[in-house]
């Protein structure tokens, strides 16, 4: 299952280690010993959980859909434009860092704000919709990055 989620979020431009580099950036000033290949293997992690990828078959399903314009109005225009007080893009993503707890919302918080490496290409990219995409990206990243805090810091990672 996790293959289907990495295949359709390579076909929206998303690579994982695209996130890996997100995930590294975030962690490897507190992690000691962090490797661009432990982010990567984290963020497969995040990848495994259920929660996680119905969130992405979601969220990719509706960027799509209205980029084919089949949502129905109003949403449709709410997507499509990526409307900034439509704001189920962020609940969305908050399914994915809720898994690894309150580390993971900050990270996200931040993530999303600076609009760091990938996420600033999926920002300036108009040939498709990436309403949710983005979001779920940052906030995959951003559980990723979280359970390699609570790894480090000898909490439960919840694996
Ligand atoms: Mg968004």
């Amino acid at each position: 299952m996790d293959e289907t989620v990495t295949r359709l979020l390579e076909k929206r431009g998303v690579t994982l280690s695209r996130i890996a580099d997100l995930v590294f950036d975030l962690q490897h000033a507190y992690v000691t010993g962090l490797t661009r290949e432990i982010a990567e293997e984290s963020v497969h992690h995040v990848l495994r959980k259920r929660e996680v990828q119905n969130a992405i078959l979601t969220g990719v399903a509706l960027d799509m859909l209205a980029e084919r314009d089949e949502l129905p109005e109003p949403l449709l225009t709410r997507v499509k434009t990526d409307e900034p007080l439509f704001g189920m893009d962020e609940v969305l993503a908050l399914a994915i860092t809720n898994v690894y707890g309150s580390i993971g919302l900050t990270n996200y918080g931040f993530v999303d704000k600076m609009k760091m490496g990938v996420l600033d290409e999926i920002h300036h990219r108009q040939d498709q919709v990436n309403t949710f995409l983005d979001d779920i990206v940052a906030g995959i990243a951003a559980a990723a990055a979280a359970r390699l805090a609570h790894d480090a810091f000898g909490a439960d990672a919840g694996s």
